[in-house]
């Protein structure tokens, strides 16, 4: 169970991290390598909970078999991996101002900072 926690603390720092981080910059390109770690995390615990699956199945032991923890932790990944596609596609919506720099929502044809045009 430890490791299963520590990924899920790792996605979340990492998520909060670059949230934060995105929040000043933007960078789409960092959103998107958080986007890959989580995939990559997901498949990892697709790759232990077939492994576990595997055993147990071995040793006729699945009927006591207990998955909720996994389960759990592919859905907490699963909200995060969303969560970040949502941010990216923020991101790509965003335009920057000519004048200020201000990031701000692509649908707007004024800048709220400083009034430019956008
Ligand atoms: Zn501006």
């Amino acid at each position: 169970m430890g490791m299963i926690n520590d990924f899920i603390e790792n996605a979340k720092v990492v998520v909060q991290k670059f949230g934060e981080k995105a929040n000043d910059t933007y960078d789409i390109a960092k959103l998107k390598s958080v986007k890959c770690r989580i995939n990559n995390d997901i498949e990892k615990k697709y790759k232990a909970l077939g492994n576990k699956y595997y055993i147990l199945s071995k040793e006729n032991k699945l009927e006591d078999a207990d998955f909720k923890a996994e389960i759990t932790a592919l859905d907490e990944l699963y909200a995060q991996y969303d969560s970040i596609v949502k941010q990216i596609d923020n991101v790509k919506n965003m335009k920057r101002c000519p004048v200020c720099s201000k990031l701000q929502s692509g649908d707007k044809p004024f800048c709220a900072y400083c009034g430019s045009k956008l």
